[in-house]
């Protein structure tokens, strides 16, 4: 049977399908009862908590951590603990402004530089014309209590978070208390690209699993961060072939 979290190096992904996380979210926003946190793993997420024990407890907080593309899949095949599906975020992210639209919710867009977000938002509405708009904010005035409260008081049914990784999970898993039923998402440089103001790889490049290389050559100061890459698979194969057994202390329970 397959397993219903499977660990890639410290961190537990959640093995569901895409409909059946969908069914238990929507759950979730109509009982109106609960906020849901929802993490979308890439390699760097999965690196940055084996380095940071503040953003690996900031991950234990979430209530759904899903596979974010090629990376975590692949690793999860080399672990022989195969995942059932990949998410993508920035295609979770429309799933969710379409559905507020036909349910008529609320979205709080946080992050990105100055105007980004509106124009995210502007865009926003126009392809999915009946949402409502709770609120919009840049990523750089400020994310502190006072900011956390502000958005919190706007009772979003959804907020999505552009601040990047480690900052968006950090501060989703620090403020949810304050959140009565709103679902809290890092949406990472979605804002960017729903503006229009950088372009996702076309879908050639996504059909092949190659967005990352797009994105090499596009944004060429992603270099760097792009060094994680091969760094994370050879992490994965020394924990295939130690076959370790070690385990974060608590496991995630939604
Ligand atoms: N960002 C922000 N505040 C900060 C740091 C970053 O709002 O203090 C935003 C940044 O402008 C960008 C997003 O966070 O819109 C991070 O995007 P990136 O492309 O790095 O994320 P990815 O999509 O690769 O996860």
């Amino acid at each position: 049977m397959a397993k219903s979290q499977v660990m890639i190096t410290d961190t537990f992904i959640d093995n569901l399908s895409r409909e059946a996380l969908l069914k238990k979210v929507f759950e979730k926003v109509e009982e109106h009862r609960k906020s849901v946190f929802i993490v979308t793993a890439n390699p760097e997420i999965v690196m940055t908590a084996r380095k940071s024990s503040l953003y690996r407890e900031s991950l234990l907080k979430a209530d759904f951590i899903i596979p974010d593309g090629y990376g975590i899949m692949l690793a999860s095949k080399v672990l022989k603990q195969p995942l059932e599906e990949k998410i993508v975020g920035y295609e979770l992210l429309h799933t969710f402004l379409k559905y507020a639209s036909k349910k008529e919710k609320s979205v709080y867009f946080f992050g990105a530089r100055k105007g980004i977000a509106d124009l995210a938002a502007r865009n926003a509405i126009e392809l999915y014309p009946n949402i409502k708009i709770a609120g919009i904010r840049d990523g750089y005035s400020g994310h502190g209590d006072h900011i956390a409260e502000e958005i919190a008081n706007t009772n979003p049914d959804f907020v999505f978070i552009g601040l990047g990784v480690p900052l968006q999970e950090q501060w989703a898993a620090k403020y949810k208390y304050l959140f009565e039923a709103s679902v809290l998402m890092g949406v990472g440089g979605s804002f960017d690209v729903l503006s229009g103001t950088v372009k996702r790889a076309p879908q050639i490049w996504l059909k092949y699993n190659l967005e990352w290389l797009y994105r090499l050559l596009t944004q060429p100061t992603r270099g760097k961060r792009m060094v994680q890459l091969p760094v994370f698979m050879v992490t994965v194969f020394k924990q295939k072939w130690l076959n370790s057994n070690k385990k974060p202390k608590q496991r995630r329970i939604f």
